[in-house]
């Protein structure tokens, strides 16, 4: 992955049509190959109206997770995969939440997605909860993949304790219903300092969203 990184950042956009022309037999080659052909959608959890959970400071999940959510899209793009986003902006598609979910998963379909990646932040009745945590249908032998690939890269940054990979089929509407194999990733619980100041600071968004975006390469590389 390291040499994909390289090329990316020595070459500009027009240049590297032609680096990935060349059928050296090269891994990475090959890698970046399999990359073009994927489409990852990404979708920002929330929306609008739909604030979700609530940061220790007052800030809203919608808007993190739509930050996280687009350093994850540019991590993918730069290693040559397609990217769709559910939104860009602070907006819904509708403001009944299971209408919105339904439209999110359709348009994974339509688009003709690998995986549908769903980015969200947490937080506890209590408070003092901490972790990350996939929810997926653990019986799809490729979203569990997803899941655990993805749950590898961010437990490896070891900023919080890890909750593990939920099954979420009975849980979540974006699960349950997903048309496409799907990871629902809470990075962690916003509602306190000890998981928040992480998860809200740039660095750490960086650093999340790459651990995502190198989570969903592994799997697509395989
Ligand atoms: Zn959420």
């Amino acid at each position: 992955m390291l040499l994909v990184g390289l090329v990316i950042v020595f070459e500009d956009k027009n240049a590297s049509a032609t680096v990935n022309d060349v059928t050296t037999g090269d891994t990475n080659t090959q890698n970046d190959d399999k990359n073009k052909k994927a489409t990852v959608y990404i979708d920002p959890g929330h929306g609008e109206i739909d604030a979700g959970t609530l940061a220790y400071n007052g800030k809203y999940e919608k808007d993190i997770n739509l930050s996280i959510a687009k350093k994850v899209g540019k991590n993918l793009e730069d290693a040559g995969v397609n990217v769709v986003y559910s939104r860009t902006t602070d907006e819904l598609y509708s403001e009944i939440e299971a209408d919105d979910m339904q439209h999110r998963i359709d348009e994974s379909k339509k688009v003709n997605a690998t995986y549908l990646v769903s980015i969200h932040c947490n937080a506890s009745d209590e408070g003092t909860r901490t972790g990350v945590e996939a929810f997926t249908d653990t019986t799809n032998e490729t979203s569990m993949a997803l899941a655990t690939s993805i749950m590898k890269e961010l437990e490896g940054l070891k900023y919080t304790n890890s909750n593990g990979i939920i099954d979420g089929t009975g849980l979540l509407h974006m699960v349950g219903f997903a048309k496409v194999p799907t990871a629902l990733v809470e990075v962690g619980y916003i509602d306190n300092e000890s998981d928040g100041k992480y998860i809200l600071g740039e660095k750490g968004q960086k650093a999340i969203a790459k651990a995502i975006a190198d989570g969903i390469l592994n799997e697509l590389n395989k």
